[in-house]
């Protein structure tokens, strides 16, 4: 295992990052949908050298039957990371981090999802970090809502997420891992790309009301840019399916979603 080195600088004499991007830069990113033959809907996504697979299998027949919800489908996120995924073996058990994460994810994705069509149902969304680099839960929502997409599973949008960070008194979009550990704090977001409201905004690290505002503003311009990547995978992987129309009805299926965005609800996880 090569040993960690911590950077002397976050940020150069240039205002560029410890990987050279700018500040407002994200990752390469690559999202690709139906990855896995046995899962209803599946998405995996390379954001840096974050990998992540995430797999969604129902409306099915939900058990322990005592976790039944009447009125509606009860959407179950499970995020775990793999033991390898990181440099020092995560301990197989799960975690209090990744039963938290398995929470906000589920948050941040409900507001999207008609789960009232689906009474006494699950939608079991499992995400599986394979390489941990900064930005999990923001990638993993990126996944498992294409996942869902991808499942059929009726929604209002797709939920892109991504996390802004402060690196020696300067905001920076789409945190690595050194970012991440050696920065000076990180506010996670998702957001409805139709309307803008937050399904998920969480803060670590001290920030100014000002410096907020602005990483939400910035955080909501790389969202909209995910989005767009989001809706490529898709649209890549129907054209594989069906090789005519395919883009025109594509779009016209989002235009659909966008316009119905009024009544989600905003969750907000500090
Ligand atoms: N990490 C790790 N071991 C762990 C948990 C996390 O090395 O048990 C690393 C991993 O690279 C992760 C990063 O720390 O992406 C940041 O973790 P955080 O809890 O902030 O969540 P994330 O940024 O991944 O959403």
């Amino acid at each position: 295992m090569s040993p960690e080195v911590k950077p002397d600088s976050l940020l150069n004499a240039e205002g560029l990052r410890f990987d050279g991007r700018r500040v407002d830069e994200l990752r390469p990113i690559q999202m690709e949908v139906g990855v896995l033959k046995t899962a209803d809907g599946s998405a995996s996504i390379r954001q840096g050298k974050t990998y992540i697979l995430a797999a969604v299998y129902g409306p099915r027949e939900l058990h322990p039957r005592h976790l039944t919800l009447n009125d509606r489908a009860y959407l179950r996120v499970v995020y775990r990371m793999a033991t390898f995924s990181v440099p020092d073996r995560k301990r197989p058990a799960p975690s209090r981090r990744e039963r938290e994460i398995s929470m906000v994810i589920a948050n941040a994705l409900q507001p999207v999802l008609f789960l009232e069509q689906y009474p006494k149902a699950v939608i079991d969304v499992f995400i599986q970090v394979i390489q941990a680099d900064g930005g999990t839960r923001c990638a993993a929502i990126n996944a498992a809502s294409l996942a869902l997409a991808d499942a059929g599973i009726p929604m209002r949008s797709l939920v892109p997420s991504v996390a802004v960070g402060k690196a020696e008194g300067t905001l920076i979009v789409d945190l690595g891992d050194e970012e991440d550990k050696y920065g000076q704090g990180d506010v996670p977001l998702a957001i409805l790309p139709g309307t803008n409201e937050l399904t998920l905004l969480q803060q670590d690290g001290s920030f100014t009301r000002e410096e907020l505002m602005e990483a939400m503003q910035m955080g909501v311009n790389a969202c909209k840019y995910l989005h767009e990547l989001q809706k490529d995978a898709l649209k890549r992987s129907y054209s594989k399916k069906t090789p005519e129309g395919v883009d025109e009805e594509l779009d016209d299926y989002e235009d659909d979603l966008e316009t119905d965005l009024g009544e989600a609800d905003i969750m907000e996880d500090e």
